[in-house]
């Protein structure tokens, strides 16, 4: 395997409720992900121990990454970059790009460490990997020494973070943690730019940890994601070749709600039963679709892994959308 920096916290818990397993009506053991580290907590710290590896050991000056206005993979990025002594650049998407975003949620975090915003608008958005590698080979022109990440962390090195998750949670049900050594009968998280999956898909199956995986997709479709998900698996056995099994992978597109970060009134108040049922924290851009999508899973797989990526900052920001569930 590759090189990669100590960055997270680890291992992180794994973490069982009766309250949670009556509410969503299976086993439901909690990879405490969210866990990974303080404010930069979530999934996209363990990618991020293998990409700021990288981009340390090419002597970066600068990390450039993208994501929505509220990206919890921006704001990780952006506060290891400033743990690490580096710049960083954030390209952020929004439809009011001329508008000064809130400084709120991930925001506030980013303007904190003194991360670089640029807003870019959902069009613009589209061809965000020319208009990285234009910025980058801009900064390259006036001395800086960028490092490009993708969209989520996720592509085949920033994968490896998810292999190497599903051997910590080997260890664990080799401990007897996790309700004993047998497999899980399915893994289940959320799915936003296919990293995540692809790391569980081929750590899953290497480790031990469970035969099948189910990839709550929270944007775009199972066609979308079955596409991504398998491109970046095919490149982290490239650079991994020992990863030669995956897991059955199904991506879930239904309960993505009515758009990217936009909560259902339905789902919104399973986030907070949740909360209040079994002091689980769960943000309704991620967590929060991924595990009331389980809740709802026909059939439900009978002791599931969840994964919880993180995500509260998000959460914070949409404090206006929870009013009326409070
Ligand atoms: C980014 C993110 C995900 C999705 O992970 P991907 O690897 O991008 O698919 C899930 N949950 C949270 C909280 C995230 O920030």
């Amino acid at each position: 395997m590759r090189d990669k920096l100590a960055l997270a916290h680890l291992p992180t818990p794994l973490w069982r409720s009766d309250a949670l397993d009556a509410l969503i009506g299976t086993q439901v053991w909690v990879k405490r992900d969210d866990m990974t580290g303080g404010a930069e907590a979530g999934n996209k710290l363990r990618k991020l121990e293998y990409l700021m590896a990288e981009a340390l050991a090419e002597r970066a000056s600068v990390v450039l990454t993208c994501g929505g206005l509220q990206s919890n993979h921006a704001r990780a990025t952006a506060i290891v970059a400033a743990r690490l002594g580096l710049a960083s650049c954030l390209f952020l998407r929004t439809a009011t790009p001329s508008l000064p975003p809130a400084p709120s949620g991930n925001v506030l975090l980013d303007r904190l460490v003194g991360a670089e915003i640029r807003l870019i608008s959902p069009d613009d958005y589209r061809s965000r990997g020319a208009v990285m590698a234009r910025a980058a080979a801009e900064l390259a022109s006036r001395g800086a020494r960028p490092y490009v990440i993708p969209e989520g962390g996720s592509n085949a090195l920033g994968s490896l973070g998810y292999v190497d998750a599903m051997r910590e949670v080997r260890q664990q049900l080799d401990l007897g943690l996790g309700g004993g050594p047998e497999p899980f009968d399915s893994v289940v998280f959320a799915c936003g730019s296919g990293g995540t999956a692809a790391g569980i898909a081929l750590g899953a199956s290497e480790w031990e940890v469970a035969a099948e995986a189910h990839a709550m997709a929270v944007c775009d479709d199972a066609t979308y994601f079955e596409r991504v998900v398998g491109r970046i698996v095919v490149d982290a056995q490239r650079l991994a070749p020992e990863l030669d099994r995956r897991a059955k992978l199904t991506v879930v597109d239904r309960f993505k709600g009515p758009a990217y970060a936009v909560a259902s009134d339905e789902q919104r108040r399973f986030i907070v039963e949740v909360a209040r049922r079994t002091g689980l924290l769960v943000d309704p851009v991620y967590t929060g679709k991924a595990l009331f999508g389980l809740s709802k899973l026909e059939p439900k797989p009978r002791r599931v892994l969840f994964i919880h990526t993180g995500g509260l900052p998000g959460l914070l920001a949409q404090a206006d959308a929870f009013a009326g569930e409070l």
